[in-house]
């Protein structure tokens, strides 16, 4: 039987062969009921079918709508606004390690991930490079360097001149260089996770919106979607910002922050010291500057844009960050923008919550979610007694964002403040 219904196309234009949508038609009773599409709930059906148990996976439109196919797909297996030293203080040794040791390795997970299934998914896994400008970033950066080798030794400090070199990039004065990140497809890895789970039986149910989630009455849970119900032991609600439309107690517990992304045209070749290495970059600066190079050589870049601005705004914007930041700099067409809602908590860490007995919750993705949440389909698998091992993440209650209503602006807010901030300091040097 040919199992793939046409091609699907990346935001960048890279086609991939998809599953037949197969929406849920008639009533379930499995082992787990994954609510969501993305990486997230791919990655948990997967390793919970890996490790025995039956599996039905519910998506409201097809797989990647979400935040996952938005994506820019930096891999980037670092901590966000926090160190290493600052999560053990607030964790505790033994916790504390252990979300290092899950966030560290998250590179290589999602990179064995794909060797594993074999998943064509334009992946450059040629490293990640995290700068900064500053007197002290060498500093800095040896520092962060030095807390990390409680799980890690293999990250590396470049000098402002290597740095400049690997990038392309001014104004620099430092960088850490992590040889496990890189760059991927997200949607051609999300299509690639789907062929997986399938081939290890998991049900995939595309266009089949999740209405209700509520207790069947003998220990059990029931989901409800097109009008049929899936009965389950335990539900894994892996629907980013929509599980809170499902389950009252998540609500107002992670923030949204949209972001625009944009590809550029082929570089030309008086561009060629762009990340000359293939690698992905993500600076460590307040408003927050990343780019990478993907397939037909371009280059995309994320931007605080809002969905009201026109397509000539936005690439004009794109066209003066871009010259701000790059040594060898011309101006760019804009082949495609798009925008997304990735999802954070306040603290940045990832979160597997629990919101009832059988009822767990991916939260927030905290933007690097693409290795991230395929890490956590393993974590998920170990807490629920599929695979063996101790699990990295431990299970959290949830936690209701003080001043919600306020906070929820926040991230979009103060990366704006951050861009604007930049813009009136001199540029490269
Ligand atoms: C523009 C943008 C750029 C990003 N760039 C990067 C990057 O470069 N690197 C990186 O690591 N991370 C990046 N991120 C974050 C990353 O994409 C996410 O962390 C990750 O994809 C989240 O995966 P997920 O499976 O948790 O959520 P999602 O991919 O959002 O999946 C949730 C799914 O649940 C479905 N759903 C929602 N409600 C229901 C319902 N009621 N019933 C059934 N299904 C439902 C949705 O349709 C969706 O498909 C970016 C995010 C955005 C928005």
């Amino acid at each position: 039987m040919d199992l793939t219904s046409g091609e699907r196309r990346s935001a960048w234009g890279i086609g991939g062969k998809r599953p037949l949508s197969n929406p849920l038609a008639s009533a379930l009773e499995v082992d787990v009921a994954v609510i969501g599409g993305g990486v997230a709930g791919l990655s948990s059906a997967l390793h919970l079918a890996e490790g025995g148990m039956s599996v039905a996976l519910v998506e409201r439109g097809r797989i990647g709508d979400g935040a996952t196919g938005a994506s820019a797909g930096v891999i980037a297996p670092q901590l966000v606004r926090t160190t290493p030293a600052k999560v053990l203080r607030r964790l505790g040794q033994d916790r504390g390690r252990r979300m290092l040791e899950f966030i560290g390795t998250s590179g290589t997970t999602i990179a064995d991930l794909i060797a594993r299934h074999a998943i064509s998914c334009d992946a450059r896994m040629n490293g990640f490079i995290a700068p900064q400008s500053g007197k002290s970033a060498g500093r800095n950066l040896e520092k962060l360097v030095q807390e990390w080798k409680v799980v890690r030794s293999d990250l590396r400090v470049l000098d402002a001149e290597q740095t400049r070199a690997v990038t392309g990039c001014a104004g620099y004065d430092a960088a850490i260089f992590d040889p496990t990140g890189g760059g991927v497809d997200p949607l051609l890895f999300a299509i690639g996770l789907q062929h997986a789970a399938t081939a290890a039986g998991v049900q995939v149910h595309e266009d089949s919106p999740v209405t209700a989630v509520t207790p069947a009455g003998d220990g059990r849970w029931a989901v409800e979607a097109n009008g049929c119900r899936i009965v389950a032991r335990h539900v894994v609600m892996a629907a980013n910002g929509g599980n809170a439309d499902l389950v009252p107690e998540l609500r107002g517990t992670v923030l949204p922050l949209t972001v625009c992304e944009v590809a550029t045209e082929a570089l030309p070749p008086e561009m060629a010291s762009v990340l000359p290495g293939g690698e992905s970059l993500t600076d460590l600066e307040s408003d927050v500057f990343s780019v990478r190079r993907v397939a037909g050589d371009r280059l995309i870049v994320p931007l605080p844009a809002t969905p009201d601005q026109s397509a000539a705004t936005i690439a004009a914007a794109v066209n003066r960050r871009l010259k701000r930041m790059l040594i060898d700099y011309r101006p760019l067409e804009i082949e495609n923008i798009w925008f997304g809602t990735a999802w954070v908590n306040v603290d940045f860490l990832p979160r597997v919550t629990k919101v009832a007995e059988g009822l767990i919750a991916v939260q927030a993705c905290n933007g690097r979610g693409l290795a991230i949440n395929s890490a956590i389909g393993r974590e998920v698998s170990r807490l629920l007694g599929s695979s063996s091992g101790r699990p990295l993440l431990d299970l959290e209650p949830p936690r209701r964002v003080a001043g919600f209503f306020m906070a929820q602006h926040l991230p979009r807010l103060l990366m704006k403040a951050a861009l604007i901030a930049k813009q009136l300091r001199p540029s490269k040097s």
